[in-house]
This record gives structure tokens, sequence and C-alpha cells, in this order.
């Protein structure tokens, strides 16, 4: 079987960059009243926020929870990305997201064992140098946290400072992001920013309005 492309076996510096401006970046709209007013208070701030995910990872996401959420399943995927640093903190971003055939019922889900040849592949096709920045997952209409099993996957695959696990309801239309802290898993916030898309036939720039 094939093995996905090894970006860098080494760890590199984190690289000092701005992240996305205030002014391209937004709650995203199935965030509960409050933490939303706590994104928009950060966006206020100076210094970024831990983690700012892509309008087209955040519409991957929320499609693919909708379309398995409608039969009753859960979905997942991996975070694709990259860590950035800007006033002495590092923060996290998600250009986009891979996913394959799940192994999924209303209340589980994994990674098929006979998807792993279609994951490296489209990790491979992947037109960006990313680091696995964590995972999402949905809980179809049973509201967003991150059960015993979910903190054991985060301990055991994501336990660097800057991997998250987004989890969706969209049944319920909510969304959360979730690192490790101490012995469990702590919400953050997040941003979703809009980027600047090449118009595909290459006549001129467009973007898209963030949600
Ligand atoms: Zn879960």
């Amino acid at each position: 079987m094939k093995r996905p492309r090894v970006v860098s076996e080494r760890k590199r510096a984190i690289l000092e960059r701005s992240p996305p401006p205030s002014n391209r970046s937004r709650p995203h709209f199935w965030l509960k009243e409050e933490k939303r007013s706590d994104v928009e208070e950060a966006l206020a701030g100076t210094g970024p926020l831990p983690l700012y995910i892509s309008r087209t990872a955040e519409a991957e996401m929320r499609n693919h929870s909708i379309s398995s959420g409608n039969q009753n399943l859960e979905a997942m995927g991996l975070l694709l990305g990259d860590v950035f640093a800007h006033s002495k903190k590092s923060y996290t971003v998600v250009k986009n997201v891979v996913t394959t055939d799940l192994e999924a019922s209303g209340v589980s889900v994994s990674f098929h064992r006979n998807g792993f040849e279609t994951l490296f592949d489209r990790l491979d096709e992947t037109d960006f140098d990313y680091v696995i920045v964590g995972w999402y997952h949905s809980h179809p209409g049973y509201t967003c946290f991150m059960s015993p099993k979910d903190i054991e996957t985060q301990q055991r695959m994501f336990r660097e400072d800057f991997h998250f696990a987004v989890v969706l309801d969209p049944l319920k239309l909510q969304i959360e992001a979730f690192t490790l802290h101490g012995e469990g898993c702590i919400s953050v916030p997040f941003a979703v920013y809009q980027e600047e898309h090449e118009d595909p036939y290459g006549r001129k720039k467009l973007s898209l309005k963030p949600r």
C-alpha cells in the first residue's frame, strides 16, 4: 500500500506570520451565542486566536456532517493546515480537510480499514505542504463535547499544542473546537477566515464571503 508523502520528519521552526486579518475572520454561525461573543472579543483584541479555520475547510466539514447526519451517521476526517506564531503566541490554521470511507454509526465513527489507501491518495493530492493539525467528527443530535473515547483519541493521536478537535452537531446546528488540557479537553475560541481565491479560469481574483 502506498504511504502518504511525508512533508517533514524533523521538527521545523514555527514561521512568524500575521494571523488572518480580523475583517476577514468571523465566529462560526453555528457557534452558541456566548461563545460567539468570546470570539468577537478575541478578534477585536491583540494577538492571535489559538485556531483559524478556512471557509473551504469549514464548509467541507459542515457538509460532510450534514450529509452523514441525514443518514443518522457520524462523520470524521483530518484537519490539514499549518502552525504559525505571532506576538509570541503560536496559532493553528486549518486550510483544508480530508476524509475517506468510514465505519460509522449514530454514536461512533472510525476510518474503514480499507479506506486508508484513499486517505493517503487524497493527502498526496493536497496542493500545499501541510501539517495534520487535528481531526473533526460529528455528534448528530447529541451536542458538541469530547466523550471519554474522544479524549482518548486526542491523547493518543493529537497530543501536541497545535492539535485540535472540531466537533459538529449537524442536527442541532452546533460546532465547538477543543484541545487537550491536563487530563481532559477544553473548549477553545476559533474563527472562520475568508481566503482569497484565484478564479479557476484565471481571469480575476475573487473572494468568498465568510459565514
Ligand atoms: Zn465524539
